[in-house]
C-alpha cells in the first residue's frame, strides 16, 4: 500500500472592509476617498479568487454589483452601448449583439458555463485585464471605447489602448470602467469571424481565440481586422497580418502568405494549457481557415 500524507489547502479571504454603495456618484465618492486601498467587486468571480490567493493587497472592497444604472444593451444606431456591469449571459441573450456584433455573441455563448456567464459582467472581463479574457477580441476588431468615470469626470479610451499587461489596464486608481461603446460600421457590410480553442469544448480558458472583421468587395480585402486571446501579454490585434492583406486581391496563396506574418504579431506562452509552439501553429491553421470561409460569404 503507499504510504502518503494528507494535505488540505484552505484560501482564506483576508479580513476586509466591505462597501455597497447604492449609486455610481457614492461609489465613484468612496473610490476617490480609498483609491489604491480598494477594489472593484463586480459579479467577484475572478476578484474573489484573486484575494483567497493574495494577488491583490486591498484593505476594502467596494461591490458595485447593485448599480443597476450600469446594467444595459442600448442600440443608438451608430453604435451600442453596453453598461459595465451587463453579464455575459445578457450579452448572449442580447438580439442586438446577435445581429451587430455576432463575434460578441459567440464569445458570450462560449464563456465558461451558465452559473459563470450569470454573474461575470463584461467590465470585470475587461478590467481584470487576462490575456485570455473572452471579449476583448471582438472588441478590439470593434475598435470598441471604453468610457471611465472618476470624482473627477470621465474619460474615453479606445480598447486598443486599455490593456497594458496582464492585470493591468489603463484606468485609474480612482476610475470605475462604466461603459463599452461598439461603433457600427459603414456599408459595405462587414463580415465577421469568431474561434475560441480550448483544450476541451466548453467551460475553458482559451488556448487561443481569434475575432476577424472584414470589407471585402470587389474581390479585395478593402479592410480587415484580426484580434487575438491568450497569445500576448495581452489581447492583441494582428496588425502585420491585417497590413498585408488590406487592398490586396483575396486569394488562398495571399492568405496563407498573410497567415505567416502573424508570428510577428504575437508572443505566445507555454503553460498549463498548451506550449508556445502549439499556440502559433494552431492560431495560424484557425487564422488560414477562418479566412477561407470568411472570403467564401461564411463567418462565425
Ligand atoms: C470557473 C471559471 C470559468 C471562467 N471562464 C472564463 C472564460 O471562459 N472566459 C473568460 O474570459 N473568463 C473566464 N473566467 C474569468 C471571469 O469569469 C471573467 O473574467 C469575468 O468576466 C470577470 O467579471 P466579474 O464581473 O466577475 O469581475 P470581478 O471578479 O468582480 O472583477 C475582476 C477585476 O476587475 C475589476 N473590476 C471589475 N469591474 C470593474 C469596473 N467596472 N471598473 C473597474 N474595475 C473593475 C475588479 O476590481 C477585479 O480586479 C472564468 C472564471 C471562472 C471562475
Amino acid at each position: 500500500m503507499v504510504d502518503y500524507e494528507v494535505v488540505t489547502v484552505f484560501y482564506r479571504l483576508p479580513e476586509i472592509r466591505y462597501y455597497r454603495p447604492s449609486t455610481l456618484d457614492e461609489a465613484l465618492k468612496l473610490l476617490g476617498e480609498l483609491s489604491e486601498k480598494a477594489r472593484i467587486l463586480a459579479g467577484g468571480t475572478d476578484l474573489v479568487l484573486d484575494l483567497k490567493i493574495k494577488r491583490y493587497n486591498v484593505s476594502d472592497l467596494i461591490d458595485i454589483s447593485k448599480l443597476n444604472e450600469l446594467r444595459y444593451i442600448i442600440d443608438e444606431g451608430d453604435r451600442i452601448r453596453i453598461g459595465a456591469l451587463t453579464s455575459i449571459q445578457e450579452i448572449a441573450d442580447s438580439s442586438v449583439i446577435a445581429e451587430k456584433a455576432p463575434s460578441l455573441k459567440k464569445a458570450a455563448d462560449e464563456f465558461a458555463y451558465w452559473q459563470i456567464r450569470n454573474m461575470a459582467t463584461i467590465g470585470g472581463n475587461l478590467c481584470n485585464a487576462s490575456p485570455a479574457a473572452d471579449t476583448a477580441p471582438p472588441l478590439l476588431v470593434h475598435e470598441a471605447l471604453v468610457k471611465t468615470a472618476s470624482i473627477e469626470g470621465e474619460r474615453i479610451i479606445p480598447i486598443t489602448e486599455f490593456f497594458k499587461g496582464p492585470r493591468q489596464t489603463a484606468l485609474k486608481p480612482s476610475e470605475i470602467l462604466v461603459e463599452v461603446a461598439i461603433p457600427s460600421k459603414p456599408q459595405p457590410p462587414w463580415r465577421h469571424a469568431y474561434y475560441k480553442l480550448g483544450r476541451r469544448r466548453g467551460h475553458e480558458i482559451s488556448v487561443t481565440s481569434i475575432a476577424i472583421a472584414a470589407s471585402i468587395d470587389a474581390g479585395v480585402f478593402q479592410d480587415i481586422r484580426i484580434a487575438l486571446g491568450s497569445m500576448a501579454p495581452t489581447p492583441v490585434r494582428a496588425r502585420s497580418v491585417e497590413v498585408f492583406l488590406k487592398g490586396r486581391k483575396v486569394s488562398e496563396s495571399v492568405i496563407e502568405e498573410a497567415v505567416e506574418k502573424l508570428s510577428s504579431d504575437v508572443k505566445p506562452i507555454s503553460d498549463v494549457r498548451a506550449s508556445a509552439e502549439y499556440r502559433l501553429h494552431v492560431s495560424k491553421a484557425l487564422l488560414k481557415d477562418m479566412l477561407l470561409k470568411l472570403v467564401k460569404g461564411g463567418g462565425e
